[in-house]
Formats: structure tokens, C-alpha cells, sequence
């Protein structure tokens, strides 16, 4: 057994089964042994390809996108660039470089960056260090000085645990986890209040699952807290479902390939789709304004994806024009990330619609 696998089954010998949520954290981020704490997890050695590693056009599309949601906001001498959960920090610097290219933009802005894992987040300060731009880290939203600010989470929102409740006969059960014999197995918790499964799920069959955050519900209610009070937009991006439904989407992958999600824990990645219905209920609990959500496909072209692949074709040579082609595909296709991943903007209410986001304001 691994280290950590060791210290989930102590855990669960003295407390009995833990929560399938328990089990995502401490699988990611356990302070020693977690997942994102040791690895760097992303790219062709790695694990997964997250979009702005695919192609420079994704982080420079967002990073102009986030030039002209500064315009909107009339162009304040200050605003705050926050990412959250930046990986090796290159949609950040694709964006910095493409936002250079608005007057006034970059010596507006301030970066903070907000990052758990101590191995990328000095990976993150090494992409940035010619960026031209004051940039801060932090642990969490909470930590970073309030003010105006511009939000990007790019696969962020998937990383963060999820809990998962099993029909069971007349009874919602939480789906945990426990050990026999060395090997983790999935059990059934005691039967839980009913006030925490949502209304029109109650009536369902035996063995439904249904999945909540309530990690995401709180981060998306401090920054919607945030947009409310100092103003601003967020925007997250991730592959998810727009309406919150029944079903399991827990996954664990390895080298670029599926994984079973009780092997190796804090050795593969571990994510569930995001419930996008359920992000915007939240932001509008607390008063912001959710828009979309958007394919990523739509995205992209919206923000001039063919515009920016023409411009970078001029000077590419016939190998790089071929990457380009097929990076571009990739992201925007049906097939490939363009519908699957989806984007979500939150604002303060009386925001005009963010780019890309123009006529698609959450429909109740
Ligand atoms: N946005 C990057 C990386 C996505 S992977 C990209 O698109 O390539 C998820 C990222 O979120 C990693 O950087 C991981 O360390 C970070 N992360 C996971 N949980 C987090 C949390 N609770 N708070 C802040 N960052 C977190």
C-alpha cells in the first residue's frame, strides 16, 4: 500500500466509511501525499491536456475577453486579474501577452493567483516571472484583497470534491467509502435528510445517484459575495451538464487514459462534471447575475478564435500550420472539447452581458 493509502484506511479503521468528498480531498490535496500537493499532472507526460496547453489562442482569447470586460467596467485605474487553480500558469501568461496589446489594460491590472499546491504554484511563479505584471499567490478566494476584479477558472471548478447520494428503497443514502481486506470498496452511509437532496429528486428509483458540491456552492457564493460588492466578472470553464440531472460522473484518470476511482489514491486525477444549473443557482442566492452557460465551441469562435488562427497562420511554418489546425479543432469541435466543456460568466447584476455572453442570460 501507498503512503496515503495507508493513511485513508487508518482513517477509516478508527472512523469508519468516509464520504465519497472526503475521499476526493484528500486524494488531491492531502498536505503530503495529494495528487496536485506532488504532481505535475498536466501535458503529454502527464496525466491530462487541460486547453490552454493544447493551444497560446485559448488563454490569449481569455485574456482579451477580460480587456473588454475591463472596458465595461470603465476602464478603473485598478482591477484585479484573478485566476483560480492555474496549473503551470500558461493561460495566465498567454493572456498578459495578448492583453498587452489593449492601451491601458496591463498597467491596470494586478494578478492574483489562487493555488493549493506548492509544487505548480512555484511552477506558476517561474511562467510569470517576465510577465511584466505584479502578481500575488494565494490559498484560497478568501485571501485575496478584495476590490474590482476580473475572474478566470479554467477546469477548476471539476477538481473540487463532490458528494454523492444513493437511492435506497424509500431512503437517500450518502455514498462513501470503505476498506476490507486492504481494498477500498464503495458502502452506503446512514440515511440522510431529505432537506439535503434538491426537491425533484426526492421521487426517484433505487440505486439513482445524484451529486452535489457543496465545496463548489461556497466558492461560487464568495466570488458572487465579491462581484456583488466591488464589481466585476468571473468565468468558468469545464465540462459539465447545463441542468442538474440524475447519474454518476465521479472519474479518475492516468496517463491520459481512465482509471478506476478507489486505485491509487493521490496517484490519478480525480474530478465530476460540473452542474452548471447548480453553480448559477448559487450565484443567484446570493444576488449575482449567472450568464450562460455557453459551449466552449461557441466561446471561442465568439471571442475570434478563426481570426486569431489566421493571424497566427501568416508566420507558421507547415508543421506548426498543421498543430494549429488541429489545436483549433480540438477545442471547438463537437467531437472534441467544443460541447462537452461549457462556460459560465457571473456578474455583478447590473453588468451588461460579458463578451461572448450577449443574449444568454440564465434562463429560469
Ligand atoms: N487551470 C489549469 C489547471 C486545471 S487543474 C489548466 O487549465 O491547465 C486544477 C487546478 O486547480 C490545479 O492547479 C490544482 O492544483 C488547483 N486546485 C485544485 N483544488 C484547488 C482549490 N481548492 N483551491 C485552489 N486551487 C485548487
Amino acid at each position: 500500500m501507498s503512503p496515503l493509502a495507508k493513511i485513508l484506511e487508518e482513517i477509516i479503521l478508527r472512523d469508519g466509511p468516509i464520504s465519497v468528498e472526503e475521499w476526493m480531498s484528500i486524494c488531491l490535496s492531502h498536505p503530503e501525499h495529494g495528487y496536485y500537493t506532488t504532481g505535475q499532472p498536466f501535458g503529454k507526460q502527464g496525466d491530462f491536456t487541460t486547453a490552454p496547453e493544447i493551444s497560446q489562442m485559448f488563454g490569449e482569447l481569455l485574456g482579451l475577453w477580460a480587456a473588454v470586460v475591463w472596458q465595461q467596467m470603465g476602464a478603473p485605474d485598478k482591477v484585479q486579474l484573478i485566476e483560480l487553480g492555474p496549473g503551470r500558469g500558461t493561460l495566465m501568461s498567454d493572456a498578459l501577452r495578448a492583453g498587452k496589446g489593449v492601451p491601458g489594460f496591463i498597467n491596470a491590472i494586478s494578478v492574483d493567483m489562487v493555488e493549493t499546491s506548492p509544487i505548480l504554484m512555484a511552477l506558476q511563479k517561474q511562467t510569470l516571472t517576465d510577465a511584466g505584471v505584479k502578481s500575488q499567490w494565494h490559498q484560497t478566494i478568501e485571501d485575496v484583497p478584495s476590490g474590482p476584479s476580473i475572474i478566470i477558472g479554467n477546469e477548476f471548478l471539476d477538481a473540487l470534491p463532490i458528494r454523492q447520494w444513493v437511492k435506497d428503497g424509500d431512503h437517500w443514502k450518502e455514498r462513501c467509502v470503505n476498506v476490507i481486506d486492504d481494498r477500498f470498496e464503495f458502502t452506503l452511509g446512514d440515511q440522510v435528510d431529505l432537506s439535503d437532496i434538491p426537491e425533484v429528486f426526492r421521487q426517484t428509483s433505487d440505486g439513482d445517484i445524484l451529486e452535489t458540491s457543496s465545496i463548489t456552492t461556497d466558492i461560487i457564493q464568495k466570488i458572487s459575495a465579491r462581484l456583488c460588492q466591488f464589481g466585476g466578472v468571473a468565468v468558468f470553464i469545464d465540462y459539465g451538464h447545463s441542468a442538474t440531472g440524475l447519474g454518476e460522473t465521479l472519474q479518475a484518470v492516468k496517463n491520459h487514459g481512465y482509471a478506476e476511482p478507489l486505485l491509487d489514491p493521490g496517484q490519478q486525477d480525480l474530478t465530476a462534471h460540473v452542474d452548471f444549473a447548480a453553480v448559477a443557482r448559487a450565484a443567484k442566492e446570493i444576488g449575482a447575475r449567472p450568464w450562460g452557460p455557453i459551449t466552449q465551441g461557441d466561446l471561442l469562435e465568439r471571442l475570434g478564435i478563426s481570426a486569431r488562427a489566421t493571424s497566427l497562420l501568416a508566420s507558421a511554418t507547415k508543421e506548426q500550420a498543421i498543430e494549429l489546425a488541429s489545436a483549433r479543432q480540438r477545442l471547438t469541435a463537437p467531437d472534441g472539447m467544443g460541447r462537452l466543456f461549457k462556460a459560465i460568466a457571473i456578474s455583478h447584476p447590473d453588468a451588461p452581458a460579458p463578451p461572448a455572453f450577449e443574449e444568454v442570460s440564465w434562463a429560469d
